[in-house]
């Protein structure tokens, strides 16, 4: 919310969030939105974010459309261009969309499949951040990137190999870009949430022959002591919030994690 002057934490500032229709990328670009950024809301389809750019409209604040799959580098590229040519600057990026993609054992994963969620999950991360750092560049500016707790805590998802792969590389991912962009102002962190009501089930392909390998690790209950409970968007967008604005200013490098503790009893 905006302070006694009008003012948002993040006020003047523009915003590329990628995954805007749904979940975490929605509330997030919501959020930013009603601490006074302008945002792109990028989606591979445009009428996914239609709803949320209205919800940020009528809220009065500023938001545009862009229609792209994040791992294809004409899209990125292009979207990219497109909020430039609307704001004239970018200073926050949301590199966030991503698919659970396919779930089952190592030897029955088809080769397309491991390259469908490396090429959204990390490629397109790296698409994300590549075509951005030319426009932050000018300013400084703020990159964060949704990894998971798995690949980076957790390994006991079975059949996510690709995800937890793709997940862990967009931690080491973020970490070089941390170094090599920090003399130029731009700071970049990851945030590695658990469990999170969002539609991301809609994006898992989960195949029979996942109980080939299961064991039993799971806690029958009890697995989200904070809460009880998964996480809801909203909250990971206070997170985005922070470490998007100047109250995170000598933070970078970093993989926070919001996930109730669920880590800690599942690693
Ligand atoms: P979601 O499915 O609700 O939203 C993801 C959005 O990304 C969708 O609108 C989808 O259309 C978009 N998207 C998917 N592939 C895309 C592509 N190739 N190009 C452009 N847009 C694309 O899921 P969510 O839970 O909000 O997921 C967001 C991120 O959070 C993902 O990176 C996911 O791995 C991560 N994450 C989610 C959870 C969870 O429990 N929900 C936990 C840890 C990490």
């Amino acid at each position: 919310m905006a302070d006694a002057n009008g003012q948002g934490r993040v006020q003047g500032k523009v915003a590329f969030v990628t995954g805007a229709g749904s979940g975490i990328g929605r509330a997030a670009a919501v959020r930013l939105a009603q601490e006074g950024a302008k945002v792109t809301l990028v989606d591979k389809k445009e009428d996914r974010v239609a709803e949320v750019q209205k919800q940020i409209e009528q809220a009065g604040g500023e938001a545009i459309p862009a229609e792209a799959d994040i791992s294809k580098p004409e899209d990125i590229e292009s979207a990219v261009r497109k909020t430039v040519d609307a704001w004239g600057r970018l200073d926050i990026v949301f590199a966030n969309a991503g698919i659970n993609g396919t779930l089952t054992p190592i030897e029955d994963m088809a080769p397309e499949d491991w390259s469908t969620t490396l090429d959204i999950n990390l490629k397109g991360t790296f698409l994300t951040v590549k075509y951005a750092v030319p426009e932050l560049k000018k300013n400084g500016g703020s990159i964060v990137i949704t990894s998971s707790i798995n690949g980076n805590r957790v390994f006991s998802n079975f059949g996510m190999s690709a995800y937890a792969t793709s997940k862990a590389g967009q931690v080491a991912f973020m970490q070089m870009a941390a170094l090599e962009l920090a003399q130029f102002g731009i700071r970049v962190n990851a945030i590695c949430p658990g469990a999170i009501s969002t539609k991301i089930d809609q994006n898992t392909e989960r195949k029979p022959e996942l109980k080939e390998i299961t064991i039993p690790v799971k806690f029958p209950e009890g697995d989200q002591p904070l809460e009880d409970g998964p996480g809801k968007p909203e909250q990971v967008a206070n997170l985005v919030l922070f470490l998007a604005s100047d109250e995170s200013s000598h933070i970078t490098g970093t993989p926070i994690y919001i996930d109730g503790a669920e880590s800690l009893i599942r690693g």
